[in-house]
């Protein structure tokens, strides 16, 4: 009869008796590991919202460049014609002068006046077909500097489209981010009100300190946070599931 009450020869109630105890710790585990996944998501998710302005400053940056450009070809446009200008200025006044030497041609007494007042306006009318040469290939750079304007314009418009359709979908993004984290912080407040209210203390402790995870497996007696080597009896106590197992080193929870 001592036999029969000897727990050894009953394993299967030994096994009961401990897959209870266990599961309830596996269960302490698991509550808390449920509890951190959406932590960690909720984490993941601050954080890109927090950087989509940044991301979006960063994206209308990419316009400087181009408005720069563009202004520099206007600037370069606007003084090759601003040179043109002065050419044709300069031909104007050239011919005026040589209105002005006709009129006093014709009050002159003499041949030899005649001829040398002649000779200085065929020089002024040869000045001015210099000029107009000269005009020609300024007129070439201005229809160059024309075309990069226009370019450059283009350029700007086409990126101003690009940088407004990546602002855009990055609000869109925010949009999305921000459901996503109103159901996550629900399933975090479901998810912690089912951890045990110490763990959850300790938990939320290591979380505030951390930005990784802080329930970590203990594998092969290496701590999964600081992969620091922990003695045999760690090891043991994850097993047993009877408390929390708390890495010496790093702090974070263990299990196994
Ligand atoms: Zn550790």
């Amino acid at each position: 009869m001592s036999r029969r009450i000897d727990m050894g020869a009953f394993p299967h109630i030994w096994c009961r008796a401990n897959n209870k105890r266990g599961d309830f710790l596996v269960s302490k585990i698991e509550t808390l590991l449920t509890l951190q996944d959406v932590d960690l998501q909720i984490r993941d998710i601050e954080k890109e919202l927090e950087d989509i302005p940044a991301r979006q400053k960063l994206e209308e940056s990419r316009l400087q460049e181009h408005r720069e450009a563009l202004g520099a070809a206007e600037d370069k446009h606007k003084a090759a014609q601003a040179a043109v200008q002065q050419l044709e200025l300069e031909a104007e006044s050239i011919q005026e002068r040589i209105r002005k030497l006709r009129q006093q041609q014709v009050e002159l007494k003499t041949n030899k006046e005649f001829k040398t007042m002649e000779h200085e306006i065929e020089m002024a009318q040869k000045d001015i077909l210099l000029l107009e040469d000269k005009e020609l290939v300024l007129m070439e750079g201005v229809e160059t500097s024309r075309l990069i304007v226009k370019e450059s314009s283009a350029d700007l418009k086409d990126e101003e489209e690009a940088v407004a359709e990546d602002v855009k979908a990055l609000d869109g993004r925010a949009g999305e981010l921000k459901d996503e984290l109103g159901a996550l912080k629900a399933e975090r407040d479901k998810a912690a009100g089912e951890v045990d209210a110490s763990w959850l203390q300790h938990y939320e402790r290591l979380l505030s300190r951390r930005k990784d995870r802080v329930v970590v497996p203990l594998q092969e007696g290496i701590c999964g946070g600081c992969h620091m080597k922990l003695p045999p009896s760690v090891l043991h106590n994850t097993h047993r599931k009877t408390d929390m197992v708390v890495c010496e080193y790093c702090g974070r929870l263990l299990y196994s």
